[in-house]
């Protein structure tokens, strides 16, 4: 089967890569490359065996998404592209209704014309917004309202794709979809090859291994007075393989017509200071942690009741330990300590 990924240059996307490639499909890659890492497509083309086709392109560009879904025959897609900084949503929303929507429009306007019938969807827990607590650890069926840009362009692409798929089934074409809400992804590819490359990074674990490695001069902590046993915020942390993983597992299960949604989580959460002394611990070095004021919207727990997607197909997620997660980091961030430039 060849599948399209999109944000294939990506950090989450150059890992379904590898993973699909190595299960024995053909992928076609795309990318604009505004975030992502051409050197990441270079590795993967490597072992591919002439298997990846890289295309870079928006994916709001008809007219050549189109053409390059028909030409290789593509009836599967995993889309990953997306500005993914809430922060600067709140900045620069327009930029964020542009890439992460009418482009997703375009996107699904090329998968109509070219026939493709499976369609999986990186969402986030950024829709579910900031549920009160006896609703953590939270269900798919938790209310979504977001309170970011960011997070309301991710809600409102999973509304896109619920309409999109009853005009299909309607018009008596096959297409099934499913939204997969990711928690906090991290890790890199265990063997060492692709990692997490941000910029700017602004992810807890990346940020704590720059300051361990001496890129930072202090890692910053948002609030040390949250109702949590240590005083920081808790999230739930899935390793990046586990989390492509649940998707290969989403794609085979997906039958046309079908709508679905699962968590994507390791059902537990960490806190700021596990993950600062995680890093400290896998890497042997001590860096400044500066405490700070609370950042507005952050809640004091987050974490995935992620049992459903478990219950239907069979996925959980393998890689729970903290220094297991921070050591797959740690090991390509210390060898690629300028990440993929040279
Ligand atoms: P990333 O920035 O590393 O990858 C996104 C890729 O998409 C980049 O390579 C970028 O160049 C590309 N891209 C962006 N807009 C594009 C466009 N219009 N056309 C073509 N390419 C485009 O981000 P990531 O961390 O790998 O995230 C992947 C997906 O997962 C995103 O949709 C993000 O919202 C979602 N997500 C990520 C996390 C996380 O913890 N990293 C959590 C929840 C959801």
């Amino acid at each position: 089967m060849t599948i399209l990924v999109t944000g294939a240059a990506g950090y989450i996307g150059s890992h379904a890569v590898r993973r699909l490639l190595a299960d024995g499909h053909r992928v076609l890659a795309i990318d604009n490359l505004s975030r992502g890492h051409n050197r990441a497509i270079e590795l993967l083309s490597a072992e591919a065996g002439g298997r990846l086709t890289f295309v870079k392109a928006d994916v709001g560009d008809r007219a050549t998404v189109e053409p390059a879904l028909l030409q290789h025959g593509a009836r599967a897609v995993m889309h990953f592209a997306a500005l993914t900084y809430v922060g600067e949503s709140v900045d620069r929303p327009l930029d964020y209704y542009r890439q992460n929507i009418a482009a997703g429009v375009a996107l699904l306007e090329s998968c109509q014309a070219a026939g493709v019938e499976k369609f999986v969807f990186s969402s986030s827990c950024a829709t579910y917004g900031q549920p009160p607590e006896h609703l953590v650890p939270i269900l798919e069926t938790c209310p979504q309202h977001p309170i970011s840009p960011y997070g309301r362009t991710k809600l409102q692409f999973e509304h896109i794709l619920d309409d999109f798929a009853e005009s299909q089934r309607r018009g008596g074409r096959s297409f099934g979809f499913a939204c997969l809400r990711y928690f906090n992804v991290a890790g890199c590819d265990r063997t060492g090859l692709l990692g997490e490359d941000h910029d700017p990074e602004t992810h807890i674990i990346p940020s704590a291994i720059q300051s361990a490695l001496g890129l930072r001069p202090a890692l910053s902590v948002f609030g040390t007075d949250y109702p949590t046993p240590d005083g920081t915020c808790i999230r739930d942390y899935v390793h990046v393989e586990d989390l492509v993983d649940a998707h290969v597992k989403v794609l085979e299960a997906l039958r046309p017509g079908e709508r679905r949604a699962y968590n994507l989580g390791i059902g537990r959460g960490y806190s700021v200071r596990e993950i600062i002394a995680s890093v400290k611990r896998v890497s042997g070095r001590d860096f400044t942690v500066r405490e700070e004021p609370r950042r507005a919207g952050d809640p004091p727990r987050l974490f995935a009741q992620a049992e459903k997607i478990g219950r239907e197909l069979g996925w959980q997620a393998r890689i729970t330990d903290l220094d297991e997660i921070v050591g797959s980091a740690w090991r390509w961030f210390s060898r690629h300590p300028k990440g993929y430039k040279p």
